[in-house]
């Protein structure tokens, strides 16, 4: 029996030529590749920490406006923490291919 191949790509001209190892996409069977598993959960976060930072920038222009120097900084510390985990996260998916 010939191996299941990932799912990824299966619809384009490039499908991924790596073999299942994961359930990923609602399925109780393996359908995708370690790789893109890992991609997919990368995509994730990364869109999860996008949503959180333009969140806290909106935060942080009212604690601006409000004149409360201590918001301000935490707004500023929390705006810091996101973007330093963007680039964490940016910095793996990076990694995944290699
Ligand atoms: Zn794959």
């Amino acid at each position: 029996m010939a191996a299941r191949m990932c799912m990824m790509g299966s619809r384009t001209t490039r499908p991924c030529e790596n073999e299942v190892t994961l359930p990923y996409c609602g399925s109780s069977e393996p359908d995708v590749c370690e790789q893109h598993a890992r991609a997919l959960d990368l995509a994730h976060d990364l869109e999860e920490f996008e949503i959180a930072r333009d969140y806290v920038a909106g935060f942080g222009k009212v604690a601006e406006a409000s004149g409360c120097r201590r918001l301000s900084e935490l707004m500023d510390q929390a705006c810091a923490e996101c973007e330093m985990h963007l680039s964490v996260i940016e910095a793996e998916r990076g990694m995944v291919w290699k």
